[in-house]
């Protein structure tokens, strides 16, 4: 008799899910990729007075191994997007991304052939942040929305 059976169809699998998904969503270590201005505030957020240890976020890792959110606060070239890129691949699956400021999310005001016109042209964003700069509890909200999105992911696999 196989533990499906004993605990119902689904039930087993849901559990870990929900844990899973808790302890991922409650330690989303960020990827602080600073390009402009918008870093500033990036590193507001990680300071004491915005206090992102409540979310479990404080850890900025400079490793992209360690590394779940992807924070990229500025404007890219596309001389750099080729480095960001190829970061983004480094770090391991599961991961999220925010676009922290108009640069990010769309070009903002640099309209020029070298900029590229918003990360999400070479990234999946998941959240994007509006402003110019944005405030670090604006990027607190896009990490809240994005723990969000985490908790109602499906991490277990089950063979069909
Ligand atoms: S959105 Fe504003 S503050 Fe942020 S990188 Fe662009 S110009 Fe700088």
């Amino acid at each position: 008799m196989g533990i499906e059976s004993a605990l119902g169809e689904g039930f087993f699998t849901t559990k870990i899910d929900a844990l899973s998904n808790w302890a991922r969503a409650n330690a989303a270590w960020p990827m602080p990729m600073g390009l402009a201005c918008c870093a500033i505030e990036m590193m507001a957020f990680a300071g004491p007075r915005y206090d992102a240890s409540r979310f479990g976020s404080e850890v900025m890792r400079f490793s992209p191994r360690q590394s779940d959110v992807m924070i990229v606060a500025g404007w890219s070239t596309y001389k750099m997007a080729h480095a960001i890129r190829r970061i983004w691949d480094q770090m391991p699956d599961p991961k999220w991304c925010i676009a922290m400021g108009a640069c990010a999310s769309t070009g903002g005001m640099h309209r020029c052939y070298g900029v590229v016109q918003g990360v999400d042209n070479y990234l999946p964003v998941d959240a994007y942040v509006s402003g110019c700069p944005p405030r670090p509890d604006a990027l607190l909200h896009a990490l809240m929305k994005i723990q969000d999105k985490i908790k109602t992911e499906h991490s277990v696999l089950l063979d069909s």
